[in-house]
């Protein structure tokens, strides 16, 4: 489970971003196409987030649609997995635009 260290880097970065205040809520947008599972996110959030200034934050996660795009034709395509074929071409040489990232969206501090 790497979501456990993910979460720190999270928790270590809007910690900085804080500069001494409270944080109350966290939005984060991960791609349904990453590795990255929201729910052990949550999971591990609290717990990293005991004794810093994000103690007792709320934590949101939007889910990122993937979206691949197809190197033969141009369409683009839904995907719910990394790997997919083109609804026009048949082609599997999709280019993944979005959907893999991991982005800290806001912060809300007190
Ligand atoms: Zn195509």
């Amino acid at each position: 489970m790497h979501e456990l260290g993910i979460t720190k880097n999270i928790v270590a970065i809007v910690a900085e971003h804080a500069e001494g205040l409270s944080v109350t809520r966290v939005t984060l947008e991960v791609g349904q196409l990453s590795t990255i599972m929201a729910d052990s996110i949550h999971f591990c959030f609290d717990i990293c987030c005991q004794g810093t200034v994000l103690e007792g934050a709320t934590l949101e996660i939007i889910e990122v649609p993937g979206i691949g795009k197809c190197q033969d034709c141009g369409a683009e395509v839904k995907l719910s997995q990394p790997f997919g074929r083109c609804d026009c071409c048949r082609s599997a040489k999709l280019d993944i635009i979005q959907g893999q990232e991991l982005k800290i969206k806001e912060m809300e501090v007190r």
